[in-house]
């Protein structure tokens, strides 16, 4: 069998999280929390599920009530109000929607452009669709595009940007002017725009996460993603959805409607329930800001020096001072089955071997596992 990604071994996440398994380290690799869902949701799930009548395929694009619930969502915190008929479609998880838009939307020999550090799955699901993936370093130490490089490398083949704010793993998010200046170089250009946008509830300090949905140039050519696997520390129901005009959400339902059809029936009923109380997601900034904030005050005494975080759930930190001559991969094995911390290697999420001696850490834990792990990384 001639392998379609001879080079794709199995994700980072699932070999750092049996790594911990295996190693009984606290695992603060995988990005997942381990504290459960809001009590009303489980409610709700639990009386959908005994629900006579919800129990079958759901419409295709998704339960109209949650979709309405999603527009006036958006509408409250972006200022736009998606047409829940037409610009709003329920997904799989984010990682459905990106790569149900990447087959809607790339041919062979398409380029996407793609700033890296990406999510794992950003490059492989390109270069299945035949699409080429150009990549566009993010510059540290705050991993900011650089738009002139970014400018640089569009051209006319090139069928779509992806962007990620909150980002993973480095945690920057983009400016107002950032969004401005990219509405100003994708203008007169046939180019797409997609917009990972899971970690949307998690922006800290005071700012307001800065949606494509609100920046109207952007939006018109835009599939902009959520998560309520991140929203609601649900990452085990599979659920997320694609705003994106209509036009274009016709051409994603064209593959969502053979890769999944629909989501399941009762975990949508559920969150449509919980959606329209704002409080659950308005108070996740302050929730993780104070994680974020208590795992760099317990890591302060280590000689891991860490990297600003301005949103997301992970912290990248530089492991130089303690391990000058081991690369990112082998101090994350050694880390894990020493240290007993599961953490990710940086390198996982560029194309090629990076020597930037650089890990990231998962700080949606509970803050007695936060404090259990720190004590582990005081004694390196
Ligand atoms: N994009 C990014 C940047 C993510 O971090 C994740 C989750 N780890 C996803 C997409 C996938 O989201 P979901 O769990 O909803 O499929
Ligand atoms: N998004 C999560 C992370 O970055 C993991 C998701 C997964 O395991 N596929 O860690």
């Amino acid at each position: 069998l001639v392998s379609k990604l001879p080079d794709v071994g199995t994700s980072i996440f699932s070999v750092m999280t049996q790594l911990a398994q295996e190693s009984g380290a606290i695992n603060l690799a995988q990005g997942f929390p381990d504290y459960d869902p809001p009590r009303p949701l489980l409610e709700a799930l639990a009386r959908h599920v005994l629900t006579p009548g919800h129990q079958q395929y759901a419409p295709m694009p998704g339960l109209p009530r949650l979709r309405e619930a999603i527009a006036a969502k958006t509408a409250r915190l972006y200022g736009y109000t998606p047409d829940p008929a037409t610009e709003i479609t329920v997904t799989s998880g984010a990682t459905e929607a990106l790569y149900a838009v990447l087959a809607a939307v790339v041919s062979p020999g398409d380029e996407v452009l793609i700033l890296e550090p990406a999510y794992d799955l950003y490059a492989p699901a390109v270069r299945l669709q035949g699409g080429v993936p150009v990549y566009v370093p993010l510059l540290l130490p705050d991993f900011r595009p650089d738009w002139d490089r970014v400018a640089a490398a569009l051209t006319p083949r090139t069928r779509l940007l992806m962007l990620n704010s909150p980002h993973n793993p480095t945690g920057a998010t983009l400016t107002p002017e950032d969004l401005d200046t990219l509405a100003g170089l994708l203008r007169n250009t046939p180019t797409l725009l997609l917009s990972d946008e899971v970690y949307e509830h998690m922006v800290f300090d005071g700012q307001p996460h800065r949606s494509v949905v609100g920046q109207p140039e952007l939006r018109e050519r835009a599939f902009v993603l959520s998560s309520f696997g991140k929203t609601y520390h649900a990452t085990g129901w599979k659920v997320g959805y694609c705003v994106a005009p209509p036009a274009l959400t016709a051409e994603l339902r064209r593959v969502h409607q053979f890769v999944t059809f629909s989501v399941s029936t009762p975990t949508q009923h559920a969150l449509a329930d919980v959606l329209p109380d704002t409080d659950l997601y308005d108070s996740l900034p302050g929730f993780y800001q104070q994680k974020r904030d208590l795992f760099r005050e317990l890591l302060a005494p280590t000689r891991f020096r860490l990297l600003p975080v301005r949103g997301g759930y992970f912290q990248v930190a530089e492991f130089r001072d303690i391990a000058p001559d081991l690369d990112d991969e082998s101090f994350a094995r050694r880390l894990t089955q020493e240290t007993g911390v599961a953490v990710v290697p940086i390198s996982a999420f560029y194309h090629n071997r990076q020597d930037h001696r650089l890990v990231r850490f998962c700080f949606a834990k509970q803050d007695a596992t936060l404090r259990a792990a720190a004590e582990r990384l005081q004694q390196l």
